[in-house]
């Protein structure tokens, strides 16, 4: 029919349009205008639709942020409303808005401890390189400045602005665009499953964090200014760790008075089952970044929380911090945070993910692979999960070529209306936090279909 027609033709020209003149973000784009990119037009709960008409469950909740689902009313309001009364206006030059400074203290509600000040950037990468100019600043102006050295992580994700990439263990990213910036250390990533060997667990999360000290005491305690870490590192394809982890690398910071950060952009707004990853893991970080599921993604905002150690120093003795961004609190990015964070308390969506939802997704997802042979191992919390998959799950044997199963396991699932991100071999899931038992249910009978395709892929192609 026409209409049919007409569709198709939306989506030819739609393709065309951006395969001339749309660069994405993280793709190849040459293969990727070879066949063109799907093109997402709608958005309802868990769901988006494609062009095509096809709803697809997004396991993924858009880049894991949409955590309170697609197309909520309060957000959008809320949006609508501050574009009517102001649109913009900015924080500089003793100014402020509504919706900043009521931010500020929604967000200071839910941080942990005495992360009260709140400074606003636009995306995670801002954020994290927020986090790296405030700590280095807050060395000098205690009179250190040459504690400048930050420690990270291998695999760690945490942005791409130069900043971002230079304190993120990607191997890939490094590759390229540098040279990055000096005085950036990093520590092997606590991954048990694949580099623990016969340790178990416990001892494992301990040996890992004690690299941290290995690596203070290598460069001099005197020199190093602060660890950062994402609770789990999500795109690094939700690497768990050990229990053991997070308190003993805490208890090596404060032995050598090292600050500690956690990168929250994606634990952060109940993913892990409470407000923050910290939370999960028990412990106090001095400064915190946190973005996308502050808005539920709806704008784009982030936020550094910064306890009073380093506010009231730099506050009472920095002088003015020479750093910021044109759109630092947006009022309409704000307004619609304020909204995303009032709706998760009144419709207590973090005790949902931990005591309701994040325990029956993992079990159900356990539950359907069980006897899954590509499943080699499956660490999660809350609603977060990354699925190892292997060549033999006895043995426990990755893969030769790694990135070739996952990718043909992500494409499977792409074409059965299942968005689930490939992470090398590792497949990962971060739906809304709003999902239904029912949903969970959808989403883990779609998983197992696709990994059951795959492995028939796997078997045909001989990998
Ligand atoms: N930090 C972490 C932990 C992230 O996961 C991400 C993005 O995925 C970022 C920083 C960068 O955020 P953005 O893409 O908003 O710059």
């Amino acid at each position: 029919s026409n209409a049919v027609t007409q569709t198709e033709n939306l989506t030819a020209a739609i393709q065309r349009i951006d395969a001339n003149h749309h660069w994405h973000p993280f793709t190849d784009t040459a293969a990727l205008n070879s066949k063109g990119a799907r093109v997402i037009v709608r958005g309802e709960g868990v769901y988006v639709w494609d062009s095509e008409g096809n709803r697809i469950i997004d396991g993924m909740a858009g880049l894991w942020c949409v955590n309170m689902g697609y197309g909520r009313k309060e957000l959008i309001d809320a949006a609508k409303q501050q574009l009517d009364e102001l649109p913009y206006y900015n924080h500089f030059f003793q100014t402020t808005t509504t919706p900043a400074a009521v931010l500020a203290q929604e967000i200071a509600s839910v941080t942990p401890g005495d992360l009260n000040h709140i400074f606003f950037a636009n995306s995670g990468s801002e954020a994290v390189d927020t986090l790296i100019r405030m700590i280095r600043h807050y060395w000098a102006v205690e009179g250190k400045p040459e504690k400048n050295v930050l420690i990270g992580r291998k695999n760690a994700y945490h942005g791409s602005t130069i900043g971002g990439t230079s304190l993120g263990g990607m191997g890939a990213m490094h590759k390229q665009g540098g040279p990055y910036l000096p005085n950036i250390e990093h520590i092997d990533q606590p991954y048990w499953y694949g580099e623990a060997g016969d340790l178990d667990e416990e001892a494992f999360g301990l040996k890992a964090a004690r690299a941290l000290e290995e690596k203070i005491l290598e460069v001099g305690p005197e020199k190093v200014a602060a660890f950062i870490g994402e609770p789990i590192q999500g795109a690094g394809g939700v690497i768990v760790p050990p229990a053991s982890y997070w308190p003993e690398i805490q208890r090596i910071c404060r032995k050598y008075d090292i600050l500690l950060a956690a990168d929250e952009v994606i634990c952060g707004f109940g993913r892990t089952g409470s407000w923050f990853g910290s939370q999960t893991f028990g412990i106090e970080p001095d400064l915190m970044s946190m973005a996308k599921g502050l808005s539920s993604g709806y704008m784009p905002i982030s936020a550094v929380a910064v306890g009073d150690r380093v506010a009231n120093c730099l506050i009472e003795k920095g002088g003015e911090f020479f750093h910021g961004f044109t759109y630092s609190g947006h009022p309409v990015a704000a307004a619609v945070a304020v909204a995303n964070i009032r709706l998760m308390k009144q419709e207590k969506v973090v005790d949902y993910v931990a005591d309701d939802i994040g325990p029956y997704f993992q079990q159900q997802l356990r539950a359907v692979l069980a006897d899954q042979p590509l499943t080699g191992h499956i660490e999660g919390a809350g609603l977060v999960a990354g699925i190892a998959l292997v060549k033999d799950r006895e043995a426990k044997q990755f893969f030769a070529d790694e990135g070739t199963v996952g990718t043909l396991c992500r494409d499977h699932c792409f074409e059965n209306g299942l968005i689930m991100r490939a992470v090398g071999d590792r497949m990962v899931l971060s739906p809304p936090l709003v999902i239904s038992r029912k949903e969970v249910d959808e989403l883990c009978a779609k998983v197992r279909k696709c990994f059951d395709l795959t492995l028939d892929s796997v078997r045909t192609q001989g990998l």
